[in-house]
Parts: structure tokens; sequence; C-alpha cells
């Protein structure tokens, strides 16, 4: 198992870790299986979506803000139901195949560490069985 940390910047945000879980794969060996991108956080999240064009991000991020406004009367003390909201709504983990090396990724695709609550410094866990 590999693990990194990411830092995030702001309250929100979509930050791309495709070559650090394909660095992870290589360091395992394993040519031909799967991995698993894992974070083990209540307000953060992981995907899968489009690298080419950043306002895709843009448009997530802001269509999640909506779907969850940051302030809606919430009885969790903490200041931050509408992230652990989100989290749910992106999940903790994507599989992705390997094959020869490498992740099996379509031409647009690319994994995304997503911040609910940040800024702060964050954990991804990389599993390749
Ligand atoms: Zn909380």
């Amino acid at each position: 198992m590999e693990s990194f940390t990411v830092s995030t910047r702001e309250r929100t945000e979509m930050i791309e870790i495709t070559g650090r879980v394909q660095a992870a794969v290589g360091k395992s060996g394993v040519r031909e299986g799967l991995v698993v991108v894992y974070v083990p956080h209540t307000t953060a999240a992981v995907t899968i979506n489009e690298n080419a064009d950043p306002d895709v991000q843009r448009d997530i991020l802001k269509e999640l803000n909506k779907i969850v406004p940051f302030e809606d009367d919430y009885s969790h003390q903490e200041g931050n139901s509408a992230a652990h909201v989100k989290a749910v709504l992106i999940g903790s983990s994507v599989t992705v195949p390997v094959s020869e090396d490498s992740l099996v990724l379509g031409t647009w695709q690319a994994v995304y560490f997503c911040e609910f609550d940040g800024p702060r410094t964050r954990c991804v866990i990389v599993s390749v069985r």
C-alpha cells in the first residue's frame, strides 16, 4: 500500500492526482490488476472526470455548492455539514483497472482529489493488487 499527501488551498477544490496514482502503481510492480484510490477523510472525496478543460472542475464545484449550500441551518455544530454531504455524494474511493503497468483511463479521464473543507493537508491511500 502506498500513500501520499495533498495540500489544498481552497475551501472546495479539485486537484488532479493521476500522476501520483500512476507513480504508486509503478512502484507496486503490479502489471495487471486493479488500483483502489481511497481517501480516509469525511469531508474530502475522490473521483474521475475530465482533465482537458479546467472549467469542468469549476462547474462541478459550482453545482455541488448550489446543491449543498455552505449554510442551511445544519445541526452538526462543527459547521462543516456541507462538506460531509458533498463527500457522501462523491464518495471516498475509486477503482481503476491496471494493464501493462498503467492506469486504464479514457482519453479525457483523470483522477481528482476533491477537497470540501479546506485548506488542509490530506492523505490519499493507493492500494494496487
Ligand atoms: Zn464535521
